[in-house]
């Protein structure tokens, strides 16, 4: 029910070209549910220094050994500036942000 109220009112609003299901996807994630970018781990390159943690514990959890458990993670509206801090903090260029 709710899902059919949400594509009705993203039908509505995606005006550019032909609407298909990915489009009407995208236009809920974006706008109706603002998730924007998600955490991406290469967990083999991770070798546990725990830099992004310390930059943002609640967005770059770790395991019990230290290593991480981000992957996967979806970015808060308003964390995109500390999920970078993150990235950028890490020493093995393990994390990259993408589209979620
Ligand atoms: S900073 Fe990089 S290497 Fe260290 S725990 Fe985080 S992802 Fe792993």
């Amino acid at each position: 029910m709710l899902l059919q109220r949400l594509s009705r009112r993203a039908t509505k609003n995606v005006s550019i070209g032909a609407v298909n299901d990915r489009k009407i996807h995208e236009w809920i994630l974006t706008n109706v549910l603002e998730i924007g970018m998600k955490i991406n781990v290469d967990r083999a390159r991770c070798t546990g220094h725990a830099m992004c943690f310390a930059q943002a514990p609640e967005l770059f959890p770790l395991d019990d050994e230290g290593f991480s458990i981000a992957d996967g993670t979806i970015v808060p509206p308003g964390q995109e500036e500390r999920a970078q801090r993150g990235v950028d903090a890490c020493p093995e260029r393990a994390i990259h942000l993408s589209n979620s």
